[in-house]
């Protein structure tokens, strides 16, 4: 006899039985559950996600499993990186060539900042690894990796987070370093930002972690070319990553932030925490981290977007986060949706020129711009005094002349953000080759930015802040004496980071307002879209752009070709953008009440470095260097800035500045370490 209980579940098991065995036969092995990590896409972004990255299954793509620690100081860290990658070539691999881009841009004689100390294969493979150079890594398996087979293997690394001087971190000190990189006299490669690093109090870690290299046919490219401009592979991964910090720190990063857990303390050691970091398809994952991080929020169109700044900064900070939710309203609006749930906008600790780092899921925007514009030397209240005074002589003049440079330093400030907010979508959603054609995504993080500005301020505000903030990079470049020159190359093929940025930054995006200009906003708005709908999440080539908005020109393909040629491979900015006089584009940039002051023999050249590195080392335009600097240093003042007659003159006048300033903390790095952990930082409204 057999019970009900038992033939019922007999019946169950024999329909189940040739269900399982079916699966087993047809269904591939995923690589990894990569379901696990969509929490950071938008539900409606799910569906689709595979197919609009061009993979079968999302589990072909690599997966990047970092866990890291970082110190307390913020100083190092180390990092166990497991990473599973598909051969999804129809030939075999012999060997995989992993990248760390931040080595890249070390200059010759510095220790790397991520050291590679061992490799291991897993499943049962055994591997050779090599490091051929400080950012590429060879892994050589036993066995070639046939088309669609996995490799899976574990490197562990230890990065030193060197320090960036709080004075290297003000406009005033990356004025001063744009200076040195024209005479040919900086200490730095053109490129290195400060990724892997510290600085006032934030760590920073981005282009940290191995990738896989990029592909070019059948090779692995371990060469970029030059360091100029942003190196990344731009290839879509997922990341898993468990960060372990003090308990104290904020931590800001691409992905979505799943759980956090008490770590369990050694004796002797600060409490620490791991948070749990997931990231589907990004192009990168950067970890932003202080104690001193509180954050403002907003969320738009189902995307949560916060801004992390220093609590010194706040005001500045409130403000980015403003600019950030407005700007991303206008791009979701003229560009399409956004593909994940949230979106961080960090203040960062950046040199090397750079105003801004984009990132999937994550912009930066350079603690520069979250200070006065003259913070830094001397005190913000001595400097700001001093140039307000020298404006006018009485004190209504001098605080006409302040109101003017933080006006500058808003407006500066609101355009970085929105451009870095832009590359969300040109860059992280649409992917270009940042090393062969630069142009792609920074012209079009440009042109956001004047359209944001028109959208928010209007149109006469658009043009004035495009002459300010983008044409000026063309016109700096040409009053160095450089030739206008083709916008669609190599970033190795600029030479001079200041042409670089003059074409890339300030000649290439008024391209897109020309062939709006002819075609009209519906016919230019639907070309973007087309442009966006075609190639998210993939890797658009440099004629993609131009055919899109061709595509939807409504009978004016050629004249939009003509227009490509016209702006992107020909010569006629100075016809196009007007003569680059040295004298006016300085005075046009300053308030009047401190274009007097160019002619104070002691604060003039002073004056003019600071004007300088706010019109070639500050901008979104990046690098603020040249081949030679002649030129500009003459604009700029042709004499020696003589500090100690600067220092007496702002002694002079530091009673007006003292009443103007606004009183600043105490610098993080000056407290000592005891003081360091305060209560756990508060979250702005
Ligand atoms: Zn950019």
């Amino acid at each position: 006899m057999t019970s009900p209980l038992r033939s019922t579940t007999a019946a169950l098991l024999a329909l189940l039985a040739p269900s399982v065995v079916r699966a087993q036969d047809v269904a591939r092995a995923p690589a990894y559950d990569a379901s696990a990590l969509l929490d950071h896409v938008r539900p409606s972004e799910r569906a689709a996600l595979a197919s609009e990255l061009g993979v079968d299954a999302l589990d072909q793509l690599p997966l990047y499993d970092l866990h890291v620690a970082i110190d307390d100081q913020l100083r190092g860290f180390g990092l166990r990186e497991s990473v599973v990658v598909t051969n999804t070539e129809a030939r075999p691999w012999r060997e995989v060539v992993m990248r760390v881009f931040v080595n890249a841009t070390v200059a010759p004689g510095r220790d790397p900042d991520v050291r590679f100390l061992e490799g291991r294969c897993l499943d049962g493979r055994s591997c050779g690894f090599e490091q051929s150079s400080p950012s590429v890594i060879v892994v050589r398996p036993d066995a070639p990796i046939a088309p669609g087979a996995q490799l899976r293997f574990e490197l562990d690394l230890q990065g030193t987070m060197r320090e960036l001087e709080d004075d290297r971190l003000t406009m005033m000190g990356q004025g001063l370093e744009g200076l040195a990189a024209l005479e040919g006299t900086q200490a730095s490669t053109p490129g290195d930002y400060g990724l892997v690093a510290h600085g006032g109090g934030i760590g920073s870690l981005a282009a940290f972690y191995p990738v896989l290299a990029r592909r070019r046919g059948t090779r692995w490219v371990t060469d970029d070319g030059g360091t100029m401009g942003d190196l990344s592979t731009d290839a879509p991964h997922h990341v898993r990553a468990r960060i372990v910090v003090p308990e104290e720190a904020v931590v800001a990063s691409s992905g979505v932030e799943v759980s956090v857990a008490d770590v369990a303390d050694a004796p002797g050691r600060a409490p620490r925490k791991e948070i749990t970091i997931h990231a589907a398809a990004v192009r990168e994952l950067a970890i932003l981290v202080s104690p001193r991080f509180v954050t403002q929020e907003c969320t738009a169109d189902g995307t949560r977007i916060r801004s992390f700044f220093l609590m010194r900064d706040q005001d500045a900070g409130r403000h980015v986060a403003d600019v950030a939710c407005a700007a991303f309203r206008v791009f979701t609006r003229r560009f399409g949706p956004y593909p994940y749930t949230e979106l961080d906008v960090v203040e960062a600790p950046l040199v090397g020129g750079a105003g801004g780092v984009e990132f999937s899921g994550l912009v930066t925007v350079a603690l520069m711009f979250y200070r006065g514009a003259l913070d830094g030397g001397g005190g913000a209240a001595g400097m700001l005094g001093a140039l307000g005074a020298l404006g006018g002589g009485d004190g209504s003049d001098a605080t006409a002349g302040l109101d003017g440079l933080a006006q500058m330093s808003a407006s500066m400030r609101e355009f970085v953000t929105a451009h870095e907010v832009a590359h969300q979508w040109w860059h992280g959603l649409v992917g270009s080759d940042s090393r062969a054609h630069p142009w792609v995504d920074e012209s079009l993080a440009q042109y956001a930015a004047m359209l944001y500005v028109e959208d928010r301020h209007g149109a006469a505000r658009a043009r004035e802040e495009g002459e300010r903030q983008v044409a000026m990079n063309y016109h700096m470049m040409r009053i160095q004496g450089l030739p206008d020159d083709v916008v669609d190359r190599p970033a190795s093929a600029f030479g001079a980071p200041i042409a670089y940025a003059g074409l890339v930054y300030g000649k290439g995006p008024y391209f897109y307002g020309a062939v709006r200009e002819r075609v009209g906003d519906d016919a230019f708005f639907a070309g973007l879209s087309r442009y966006v709908t075609e190639h998210r999440f993939r890797e658009a080539g440099p004629g993609d752009v131009v055919d899109a908005l061709a595509h939807e020109s409504r009978g004016h393909e050629a004249e939009v070709r003509a227009l490509a040629r016209r702006w992107l491979h020909e010569r006629h900015g100075d016809e196009d953008l007007g003569p680059s006089d040295g004298a006016d584009v300085l005075r046009t940039m300053m308030p009047p009440e401190l274009a007097a002051a160019l002619d104070d023999p002691t604060m003039g050249p002073l004056l003019r470095q600071l004007m300088g590195s706010m019109l070639a080392g500050g901008g979104a335009g990046g690098g603020g260097g040249g081949e030679d600097g002649a030129d500009l240093r003459a604009l700029l003042g042709g004499g020696e800035v003589d500090d100690d007659a600067i220092r007496a003159r702002l002694g002079e006048i530091q009673g007006l500045g003292q009443t103007q300033a606004t009183p600043t903390e105490p610098r993080d790095t000056q407290r000592p370490p005891a003081q360091r952990r305060g209560p756990a930082p508060r979250r702005l409204p």
